[in-house]
């Protein structure tokens, strides 16, 4: 055991709900303790999210940004080149927020479906969190963490699906889903 403060890696994934949430109850954690966070999010895009606007409040402490369209074709061949593109520019993104000095946490919000639609090697993720600056913490979310990831995590959790509203045809709610 050691109370030394560092930085540490987290994955929040399964089929159930509540992987961004929880990510965003960490950053409302730490922004609270003077920390900066950004989370950049990877393939939404279309849909406005009222964290969008309530993380406003935080000024330049917490910054929220969507990196994608909203709208991704899954299957190699068939991936959009443009949504590639996208998932680039958020990778590049995402690796010089957390070497910049600028944010005490990065939330990487649904990285793991990019990884996971082939859109981003997952080795170099994996590379660039091991070399992160030590005091760093960086967060990840969406279903199937890639394997590499969940190894060099220090905490992972996966949601597990009990019932969801959707199941009894309920779309999405305001202020439960975005
Ligand atoms: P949330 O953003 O609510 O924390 P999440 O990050 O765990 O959800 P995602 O895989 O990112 O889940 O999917 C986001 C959307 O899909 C949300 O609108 C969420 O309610 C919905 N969703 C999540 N889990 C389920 C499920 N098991 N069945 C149906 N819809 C789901
Ligand atoms: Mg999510």
């Amino acid at each position: 055991m050691t109370d030394a403060r560092r930085g540490l890696i987290l994955i929040n994934t399964g089929p159930g709900k509540g992987k961004t949430t929880a990510a965003m109850g960490t950053g409302l954690r730490a922004v609270g303790n003077g920390m900066r966070v950004l989370m950049l999010q990877f393939l939404k895009g279309s849909w406005h999210y009222g964290e969008l606007d309530a993380v406003q409040a935080f000024g330049g402490n917490w910054v929220m940004k969507q990196m994608g369209r909203g709208f991704v074709k899954i299957g190699g061949a068939e991936t959009d080149p443009e949504d590639i593109r996208m998932v680039e520019a958020a990778w590049e993104e995402a690796r010089q927020a957390i070497f910049s000095g600028d944010w005490d946490m990065v939330i990487l919000d649904e990285i793991n479906y990019a990884i996971g639609y082939n859109m981003l090697d997952p080795a170099r993720v994996v590379e660039a969190l091991q070399q992160k600056p030590e005091m760093v913490h960086v967060i990840l979310t969406g279903r199937n963490a890639h394997p590499s990831l969940i190894e060099i995590a220090d905490t992972v959790t996966e949601m597990r699906e009990v019932k969801h509203a959707y199941q009894k045809g309920i779309l999405a709610q305001r202020g439960i889903e975005y």
